[in-house]
């Protein structure tokens, strides 16, 4: 009889043999009995070593987070602070762990970042760092989950691209062969292009790069983009697919992570719809609260905090001004200064950007050029508009917020398996 995971073991009858694999977190040898705290992603089990067992000598040679492979039986009653345990049979060494470790798993003493990312590897086998990675995979599966059931179909859009989707200096520059060409900021440009294709609803999880300048708690050079396109739809609608996809995502996050809510800064499925504020309400509270915002500037981050204080966790700022949007965003028809955008917030923090977008050629050529951008290196892009575009609208949110956001990280790296910021390429 085998089992593959520690936590298997759990409702196993008294008695019945079992084969546990794992890493030697904890070894401790006595005169006539040893222990071996085995840990797998699932939890430990405590592995006891009797003398009369024929690998007790090995206890000696295991050294920590050695990978072994433990036969044993279950005992009558449990006699281990973690909870599980077999009365060991045999013991393999699988491979041996160099000592000293590059960093301690179980002592208390704190790490810095640095020397954690170093060897991230080893970090990752912290439980409490291991379930935030627990965390991101659910949300997303539950984020994907909503949008295939609402008709979405999942793309893949090329990372290496031409043109830039809005200008700015937040490029990567590549060297192409002979060329000079850039990491995609976003997917935004394809999406589109899709949606042209006649694919009504597209979406796409994947990197997205950004040379941003400075080191902050918010920013990586490469996170993942969870970007959603839909024709016939308007700036409502996709702020419905948000809500409603990221409630999905928390909602499976509770109900297959273990202890989710004992790690999680928000307690609850957020109730959908989320509050909504537009961009002038906004000034009118800066107004009040003495803190000046100028009409056609975007709101910093001491603005949104005293706008975040209002609401318990995700709202919607919407209607910004046409000054602070892409060349693509959709204007409003009473307002033309003003968009058919919106920012999804949690406190001061942005999680989302989304918009209707423009649908005529003529006036997204305008505005392209508008921004001061060449719209010949866009051709690719407006000829999508010439031949029946639908009215389309969308959403690009950065997972690695959206996970720091829920569980309350204080630094968005901890929400990347191996984080890209201004001066870690590595490994
Ligand atoms: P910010 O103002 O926070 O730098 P942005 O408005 O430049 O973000 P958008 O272009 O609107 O970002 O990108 C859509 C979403 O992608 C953002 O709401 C955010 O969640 C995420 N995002 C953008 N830049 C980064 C980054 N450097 N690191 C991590 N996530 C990011
Ligand atoms: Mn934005």
């Amino acid at each position: 009889m085998k089992e593959i995971f520690v936590s298997d073991i759990d409702g196993m009858a008294a008695g019945k043999d079992v084969v546990v694999k794992g890493w030697a977190q904890e070894i401790r040898v006595m005169k006539n009995i040893g222990f071996i705290i085995i840990r797998d992603s699932t939890g430990l089990v405590q592995a006891t070593v009797k003398r009369d067992c024929p690998d007790f000598q090995l206890l000696e040679k295991i050294s920590r987070e050695s990978v072994v492979s433990v036969s044993g039986t279950i005992p009558e009653s449990i006699k281990s602070n973690v909870g599980r345990e077999i009365i060991t049979s045999q013991i393999t060494v699988l491979n041996l762990s160099e000592t000293p470790l590059l960093i301690g798993i179980t002592d208390n003493v704190e790490t810095d970042m640095d020397t954690r990312f170093n060897s991230r590897f080893i970090d990752l086998r912290k439980p409490e760092i291991a379930r935030i990675f627990r965390a991101k995979s659910a949300i997303l599966w539950g984020m994907r989950n909503y949008l295939m059931s609402n008709k979405f179909m999942e793309v893949q859009t090329p990372k290496t691209v031409s043109a830039a989707t809005e200008g700015g200096a937040e490029l990567f520059h590549v060297k192409y062969f002979e060329k000079d060409i850039f990491l995609n900021q976003s997917p935004q440009l394809y999406k589109e292009m899709l949606v042209a294709s006649g694919v009504e609803r597209v979406f796409e999880v994947g990197p997205a790069f950004r040379a941003e300048e400075h080191n902050t708690p918010r920013h990586l050079n490469e996170f993942t983009s969870i970007d959603i396109e839909m024709a016939f739809a308007d700036h409502n609608d996709a702020m419905l697919m948000l809500e409603n996809a990221i409630a999905n995502g928390i909602r499976n996050f509770m109900d297959t992570v273990k202890d989710a809510k004992s790690f999680s800064l928000v307690k609850s499925i957020p109730e959908t719809p989320f509050p909504r504020i537009t961009y002038s309400e906004c000034l009118q509270i800066l107004k009040k609260n003495d803190y000046p915002a100028i009409n056609g500037d975007d709101l910093n981050n001491e603005a949104l905090k005293i706008i975040g204080k209002r609401f318990e966790g995700f709202y919607f700022i919407t209607e910004w001004p046409k000054s602070v949007r892409p060349f693509y965003t959709a204007t409003l028809d009473e307002k033309p200064e003003y968009t058919k955008s919106y920012d999804l917030q949690f406190r001061e923090i942005e999680i989302t950007s989304g918009a209707q977008r423009v649908h005529n050629p003529v006036e997204l050529k305008k505005r392209i050029e508008e921004k001061g951008l060449n719209s010949e290196n866009f051709e690719f892009y407006l000829k999508t508009f010439r031949y029946g575009m639908p009215p389309h609208a969308g959403w690009g949110l950065g997972l690695e917020r959206l996970v720091q956001v829920v569980l309350g990280l204080p630094n968005i790296r901890e929400a990347s398996l191996f984080p890209r910021d201004r001066t870690r390429v590595f490994p």
